[in-house]
């Protein structure tokens, strides 16, 4: 991917200068340290960092309010009722999806579990739910629950590595879903999973799921914005991910929905319903039983909070002007930088546990410390002036984000850890 990589400080700066996407860096905020050096900020997968232009586009809606009141829902520059709208383009070419199958709407845990009421329909004889033994918190809390609602308590499998490995083989992946898809009637994977960044070939998910009368859905908190996806043609029947991560759109932002076009007139599905998922014409009549719209957005419940759609507008914007093949091309280069120079590292201090392969994974390299307390490392580490994340018992996740993370942050991180290493 780079040849003669170096590690040393020089060779990071040449390949930062050379960066297609490095004016991009000042586009952001990048938090400082007390000393007013900014930190080596490497958790764009917990929280991507504030565009510098997200002021202006909340500004205007907060002007826009102040002059209008209620009519800014008409009068305002970029109208408040469709305003959702402003963003379906966007969005859709972040994920590889159709506009009518994208809508950005509640928060992911909230459209989970809207999701789950129309796509997992149990029966007596199909009624689990498949995940990842390592699924986010949320994720399993919600589908247990849902579970739980429908009385199948014991309906949940999980996809576990095998003793002593950290990522799930793809053969394993299909035996289970060969061998008990019977009676799966939902798969729900988190790709990238959040713990080991590992990646997984979500259309061959849809395939294999399809194949044995599943429905497969994705949870991509992790993979919107960091990974190339071509949710269309990968067929799977819902996604749902978060904007505050890799999608730079703030603090608890909302979240977005992928519904697969060939479910955009399907009324009959069931449904929990509100006002803004019926049919625009006749939404204020309020006197007509529920008509929802055609796609997506017929899934939609209550009219959008507009200050938080104004700061996932204006990170679209920049996504929009990056375009993500040139996104995904500097994530795999700067990716692979960390991880060569990881690997020169004394292979007893830590490893990496994400895969090798760059195209099973995004820009999140999960490091396990070893023969050390890797706590105390981290928070060494964090003393020096780098924000990364710990997962225990012994994982520092570190994503160098393409859009605003330089080499040099790159670099600079491993000269911090080699030497908290050795310490
Ligand atoms: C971040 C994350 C969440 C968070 O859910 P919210 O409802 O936005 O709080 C859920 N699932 C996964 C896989 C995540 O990575």
């Amino acid at each position: 991917m780079i040849d003669n990589i170096q590690a040393s400080l020089s060779y990071a700066q040449e390949q930062d200068v050379q960066d297609e996407l490095r004016s991009y860096r000042e586009k952001f905020y990048i938090p400082e340290q007390e000393n007013g050096k900014p930190h080596i900020y490497l958790c764009g997968n917990s929280l991507g960092l504030q565009p510098k232009i997200t002021k202006d586009y909340i500004q205007q809606e907060l002007n826009d309010w102040q002059r209008y009141g209620v009519d800014g829902h008409i009068k305002a520059k970029n109208p408040w009722l469709p305003y959702n709208e402003f963003l379906t383009n966007k969005m859709a070419k972040v994920v590889g999806a159709k506009p009518i199958e994208v809508v950005v709407m509640n928060t992911l845990s909230v459209n989970l579990h809207l999701l789950m009421v129309s796509f997992y329909r149990p029966t007596k004889n199909r009624y689990k739910i498949l995940i990842e033994s390592d699924a986010f918190p949320s994720d399993r809390y919600a589908v247990e629950s849902q579970l739980k609602f429908h009385g199948y308590e014991n309906g949940l499998v999980e996809l576990k590595p095998r003793k002593r490995e950290d990522l799930l083989r793809n053969e394993d992946i299909e035996a289970t879903i060969e061998n008990q898809g019977n009676e799966i009637a939902l798969i729900l994977i988190g790709s990238p999973n959040y713990y080991t960044g590992q990646a997984f070939n979500i259309k061959r998910l849809a395939e294999l799921g399809h194949k044995k009368g599943c429905i497969v859905g994705i949870d991509l908190a992790h993979g919107a914005g960091n990974l190339k996806l071509e949710l269309h043609d990968s067929n799977v029947d819902f996604a749902a991910w978060c904007t505050y991560k890799y999608l730079n759109s703030g603090p608890g932002s909302l979240g977005g929905c992928f519904i697969h076009e060939r479910y955009a007139k399907a009324f009959d599905l069931p449904r929990f319903t509100g006002w803004w998922g019926h049919n625009k014409e006749t939404r204020f009549g309020m006197r007509d039983d529920f008509n929802a719209i055609t796609g997506a957005e017929g899934w939609q419940l209550s009219n959008p909070p507009i200050l938080s759609l104004a700061a996932i507008n204006a990170s679209l914007d920049i996504f929009d002007e990056v375009g993500m093949d040139a996104l995904i091309k500097k994530s795999k280069k700067i990716t692979a930088y960390l991880e060569v120079l990881i690997n020169q590292i004394n292979g007893n201090s830590v490893e990496i546990i994400t895969p090798s392969n760059p195209d099973e994974r995004g820009c999140q390299l999960s490091l396990r410390i070893i023969n050390k307390d890797g706590k105390n490392v981290f928070n060494a580490i964090t003393r020096k002036g780098i924000i990364a994340d710990w997962r225990e018992p012994d994982v520092i996740r570190i994503a160098p984000t393409p859009l605003y993370n330089s080499y040099e942050d790159v670099y600079n991180f491993v000269e911090i850890l080699k030497k908290e290493l050795k310490n």
